[in-house]
């Protein structure tokens, strides 16, 4: 008995933290330490999930260094560069704790604020999600951009959170499960998380300005945000109801079509309008109603999709080449 216990312990820890590395290979090392110390120091067991998104500088290496020292720690190997948010899932799937948390690899994100991302959660929230609230980034490039770009989701999601541009967050892990990102929708999680009912509150957390390596990401970010932005909020609304979304639209088109033309019909037979004089309005009646049912037959559409979506929940964005595992026989070669 006592030693079932045990075993439990050791392959489902209480903690598991989730890192996506890309081209990391100065900030790998010190993270880690920094990690380890605060995590040590909770007394509580942990898993480190480190993922390496096809980096093509050292992190690999220093990856499996850290490995070889450390039974707690877990690589993902990516086949390749799949971006951030495929990393994280790639990083959550393998994820066993009870409480998991998601943080940078760059050392943006400073380990000594876990334990207050922590006792937020354990006052029965099921998301804590952390908020730069003194921003340390370039004005016109970031801050400007995530200040409309969290507005907009505040607006949209009802999720009442300053910062959803960070990874900072400690999730339950049946929150954290109920999702299946793609695209750049890792940004989105508290929205789209919110659809099932969880509980989500926010802490401030430290920014600090990246010493090494940079950024991975430029100003194209802004236009992907933005299409993800219109995505989530249809998703939130209309994911499960999309002729709903669609049909209105169409119903409100070809009504108006419908309307003109009746108008026209009306005039040719009753009032001697000649056909000359309409022909614009004619056009604009026919455009409208065709525009309108163009909307349903899309509508109906998208409720196909939609259905296929549900479906198929369990589709991965991204290929694994090697799990480094100490649980395992022996690492897996994918
Ligand atoms: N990252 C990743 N794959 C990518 C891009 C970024 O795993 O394709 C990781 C990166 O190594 C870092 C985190 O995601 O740990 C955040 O990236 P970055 O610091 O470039 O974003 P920023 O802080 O500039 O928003
Ligand atoms: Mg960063």
């Amino acid at each position: 008995m006592d030693m079932n216990i045990e075993e439990k312990r050791i392959t489902e820890p209480e903690i598991s933290v989730v890192v996506p590395f890309y081209n990391e290979e100065d900030n790998i090392e010190e993270l880690y330490q920094r990690l380890k110390e605060v995590l040590d120091g909770l007394g509580r067991s942990y898993e480190l999930i480190f993922v390496d998104d096809g980096s093509r500088d050292r992190t690999s290496e220093i990856l499996q260094n850290i490995f070889k020292r450390d039974k707690r720690v877990k690589i993902v190997a990516l086949r390749r560069n799949f971006g951030q948010t495929a990393a994280l899932q790639a990083g959550f799937d393998e994820a066993r704790g009870e409480i998991i948390i998601s943080m940078d690899g760059d050392l943006q994100h400073d380990p000594a604020d876990i334990p207050a991302l922590l006792t937020k959660l354990e006052e029965g929230y099921d998301i804590v999600s952390g908020w730069r609230k003194r921003r340390v980034d370039n004005l016109i490039f970031r801050r400007l951009p995530s200040w409309v770009a969290n507005r907009l989701m505040r607006w949209l999601s009802g999720v009442p959170i300053h910062d959803f541009g960070t990874t900072f967050k400690a999730y339950r892990r049946e929150a954290i499960k109920s999702v299946q990102l793609y695209g750049e929708l890792h940004r989105f999680i508290p929205a789209l998380i919110s659809r099932t009912g969880f509980r989500i509150t926010e802490i401030p957390i430290r920014n600090v300005v990246r010493q090494k390596g940079r950024s991975k990401y430029g100003l194209g970010r802004v236009r992907r945000v933005l299409f993800d932005l219109i995505t989530v909020k249809f998703i939130i609304s209309f994911i499960d109801r999309p002729l709903q979304f669609f049909g209105l639209i169409g119903l409100i088109f070809a009504g108006l079509g419908f309307l003109i033309g009746l108008i026209i019909a009306i005039g040719f037979y009753f009032f001697g309008w000649s056909v000359k004089d309409n022909v614009g309005n004619l056009i604009l009646a026919s455009l409208l109603t065709i525009l309108g049912v163009q909307f349903v037959m899309t509508g109906l559409l998208a409720e196909i999709v939609s259905r296929i979506y549900f479906a198929t929940h369990r589709v991965k964005i991204y290929s694994i080449k090697k799990i480094y595992s100490h649980e395992r026989e022996e690492t897996q070669e994918l």
